[in-house]
Order: structure tokens, then C-alpha cells, then sequence
């Protein structure tokens, strides 16, 4: 007989069920990860529901695509959407639970508290993108709060975020654990991103020079290069392959994001972030 397909996967939209769920669960003795997502889920998110089905008995996985993230000329109304799509994903990755609140039940009338991100978020996506990281902040911690995970799971493609989040779990004491997975990458380098979905065909081919780009420039750096000449040829390569302009492209200390030299003997941080026409990539990469 052929096997049955798995039921599709709980999906929960309000706090007061979600609150009973959590609270079953812990009356039964169970651990929880979260995966916090904005949907449109592809390989890099099921390897870290992957890993925090490894980190404790049940896997929550939020799917909301945070308004509060977004500035106002940026792309939240085009944002990739796939309901259908991620909740089978869900369902044959074997996670427990989709939290899946709307934008009225996560800000509700009246929502003001806000969040402000800690010295990690000082500089680069900052500079460019000044809203965001008190955006990210705050509604993560709405979500640990909601979901009261042992872990939350957490992605190094945004690798200042997943500074940004540790330094405001040890600063508030949170109690959780964050988990950073490596970025899972295709074949040609390029990081895996719901907004790969943009590009163009002939954008998709010029993608994977972002990835490339940063390896020279972590070679260099490491090899004692002097960082602002490296940084500096590492943007003209990037225009040369067709990128419209670079926000930066720069090698930081890998913990606080500050200034690094090979010098200081600690591990540093290649990142970089540009545009290819109207989309904006980032990656980065171990130096
Ligand atoms: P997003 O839905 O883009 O907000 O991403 C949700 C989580 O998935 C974040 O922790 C991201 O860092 C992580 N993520 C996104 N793309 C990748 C990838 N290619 N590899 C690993 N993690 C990823």
C-alpha cells in the first residue's frame, strides 16, 4: 500500500491559541525551536528548520512578513508570498507548528513599544536601511515572547541580524538560545534568498560575482592586505560584472562588526550588500 502523505501542518493565527499550544506542549515536558521567517520558504529555510528540529522535540516556524522592517519605498507590497507553497515545505520537513499571526494581531491598535537595536546594528545595513533593525528587534522579541522557545534558529545570510538578535538576548536577558546555520548556497555560490525571485534571468547570471567578490576580498584580507585598498578594487569588480551601485562591500571584526585588521588575531567578517538593478543582494562570508 502506498505510504499516506502527512497531514498538513498545524497552522496557528491567534496568540490566545498559540499560548494553549505552547503551554500542552510544556505540561508534556517538550523543548521548543522557533524559526522566525517572512515566507516564500526555500532550501536555507528548511536547513534551519532542519537544525532546530535537532535542537529540541518541537519546531515552531513563523511565517509574517514584519511591516514593521520595511521602509516605506521599499518592497513590502511586492514581497514574494507562497502560503500554499511554504506549508507544504512544512508539512514533508516534518515541523510541528506554523505561527502565522496577521499584521492586526502582531501590532494591534494602539501598538507602540518599540525596541532599539544595540551597537551591532551601528553601521552597515543601518546606513542604508535605517528603519530596519529596530524593526527586527522588536518583532522578534514579540515572537520569543509569543512563543517562548528554548531556541530560536537563525540564519548567518543576515549575518548582522543574527549579531544584532544575540546581542539583544544577552543584553535582556532572554533566556533563549540563539542557533546560527551557515548559508546555504547554489551551485555557483550564490546565497539562497526569497528575493532571488526578482532577477532577471541575465541578473541571475551576474548574482553569483557578489559571492566571488567577497572570497577575493577575504583573501586578501587575510593574506595582510591593506583593507580600504581591497575593499575599494572589491566594489570596482562588482560594477565591472554589472552591478548598478555597491552599499558596501568591507571586511568588519566577526563579533561586535567594528573596524578588523589581520593584525588583531581575531576572526573577521567579509559583507557586502549591492544592488543589481532594482534588487538588493547581500552575503558574506568567514575571513
Ligand atoms: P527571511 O524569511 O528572509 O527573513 O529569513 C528567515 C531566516 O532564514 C533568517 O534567519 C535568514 O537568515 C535565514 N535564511 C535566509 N536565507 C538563507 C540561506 N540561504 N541560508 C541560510 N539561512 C537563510
Amino acid at each position: 500500500m502506498p505510504a499516506k502523505p502527512p497531514r498538513t501542518i498545524a497552522t496557528i493565527t491567534k496568540i490566545s491559541r498559540l499560548r494553549k499550544r505552547i503551554a500542552e506542549w510544556r505540561a508534556a515536558g517538550e523543548s521548543i525551536a522557533l524559526v522566525p521567517t517572512m515566507g516564500a520558504l526555500h532550501e536555507g529555510h528548511l536547513t534551519l528548520v532542519n537544525r532546530a528540529k535537532r535542537k529540541a522535540t518541537r519546531t515552531v516556524v513563523s511565517i509574517f512578513v514584519n511591516p514593521g522592517q520595511f521602509a516605506p519605498h521599499e518592497d513590502l507590497n511586492t514581497y514574494p508570498r507562497d502560503m500554499a507553497g511554504d506549508l507544504g515545505k512544512l508539512t514533508t520537513a516534518g515541523a510541528d507548528l506554523v505561527w502565522s499571526p496577521d499584521v492586526d494581531e502582531m501590532y494591534p491598535q494602539g501598538f507602540s513599544t518599540k525596541i532599539q537595536a544595540g551597537s551591532a546594528s551601528d553601521s552597515l545595513e543601518t546606513e542604508f536601511r535605517p528603519h530596519f533593525f529596530g524593526g527586527v528587534t522588536t518583532v522578534c522579541c514579540k515572537l520569543f515572547n509569543q512563543v517562548a522557545p528554548d531556541f530560536a534558529v537563525f540564519g548567518e545570510k543576515d549575518y548582522q541580524q543574527l549579531c544584532v538578535i544575540r546581542q539583544m538576548v544577552d543584553d535582556l536577558d532572554m533566556g533563549l538560545k540563539i542557533v546560527g546555520v551557515p548559508t546555504v548556497r547554489g551551485r555557483d555560490g550564490l546565497a539562497l534568498s526569497s528575493r532571488n525571485a526578482y532577477l532577471s534571468a541575465e541578473e541571475r547570471q551576474i548574482a553569483p560575482t557578489l559571492n566571488q567578490t567577497l572570497k577575493s576580498l577575504a583573501e586578501a584580507a587575510s593574506r595582510g592586505q591593506r583593507l580600504g585598498s581591497a575593499e575599494n578594487r572589491a566594489k570596482a569588480q562588482l560594477i565591472k560584472a554589472g552591478f548598478k551601485s555597491v552599499d558596501y562591500i568591507v571586511v568588519r571584526d566577526a563579533e561586535t562588526l567594528g573596524v578588523w585588521s589581520v593584525k588583531s588575531g581575531r576572526p573577521g567578517r567579509a559583507l557586502a550588500a549591492a544592488w543589481l538593478d532594482k534588487t538588493r543582494l547581500i552575503d558574506n562570508i568567514k575571513v
